[in-house]
């Protein structure tokens, strides 16, 4: 059933269109999603410099940018689709972005970690104002604000692990999967936010100008999710 109802390559793409992607876990695990239609990147981002990637259809190429950076292309139209992880999205806003299919990749969950010797709860139970290390400040702020706990958010861009064990921050809003990382620095995970997998973005607008070209390529992404 799955390979009877596939266009060849060739068929399926008119129009021209930009796919952005991160490197790393969102490059690699989505190049199942391409493989289902027949289509291969071109060229690695962990070895070459170059920051749009051609694929084997004329018409898609890939683009690489900062994960991070991922919904802010295709908001504005400068990718048609992407991939990127929810902990980004729900950053982001999702604003001009249609999210239409969970892939069920990139797994994680969002938590909070406090240092093994932190008394988390009971600093809490005691209405104790805390200080907070994360990149996610809007992810933060909405759990806190939630659970009616005071807390200071400090900023951070990566090594969150590394706050309260220098005494920048009483615990950490971050990424946790294995939860190894934490355990190389003491941490422990305290609170469990949110499950976090990467979603497909579309540029609304691309959605209708572009949909004949786009929809083998979401059918493709949604059969390979599920
Ligand atoms: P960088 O690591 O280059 O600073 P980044 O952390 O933004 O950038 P990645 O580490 O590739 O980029 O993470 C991309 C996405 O993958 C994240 O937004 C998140 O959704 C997911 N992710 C991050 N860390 C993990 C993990 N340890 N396990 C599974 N998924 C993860
Ligand atoms: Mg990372």
């Amino acid at each position: 059933m799955k390979t009877q109802t596939v266009a060849q390559p060739s068929q399926i793409i008119s129009a021209p269109l930009t796919l952005a992607l991160s490197k790393g876990r969102i490059f690699d695990e989505t190049k199942p999603f391409l493989a289902e239609v027949g289509i291969a990147v071109d060229g690695d981002p962990e070895t070459s410099r170059r920051l749009i990637l051609p694929t084997t259809q004329p018409n898609l190429r890939v683009i690489v940018v900062r994960a991070t950076d991922v919904p802010t292309y295709v908001q504005y139209g400068a990718a048609d689709f992407g991939v990127a992880g929810a902990d980004v999205l729900l950053e982001h806003g999702g604003e001009g972005l249609y999210q239409p299919i969970d892939l069920k990749i990139a797994n994680c969950r969002i938590s909070v970690a406090a240092p093994e010797d932190f008394d988390y709860a009971n600093a809490v139970r005691q209405g104790a104002r805390l200080r907070v290390a994360t990149k996610y400040l809007q992810t933060a702020r909405e759990h806190f604000a939630a659970k009616g706990v005071h807390v200071d958010l400090i900023k951070l861009y990566g090594s969150m692990e590394l706050a309260p064990l220098v005494g920048l921050a009483d615990a950490i809003v971050d990424l946790v999967s294995s939860g190894s990382t934490l355990r190389a620095n003491r941490l422990v995970e305290v609170e469990q936010i949110k499950s976090i997998s990467s979603r497909l973005i579309v540029n609304q607008a691309a959605l209708k100008l572009k949909r004949a070209a786009l929809q083998p390529l979401l059918d493709a992404f949604e059969r390979v999710a599920n």
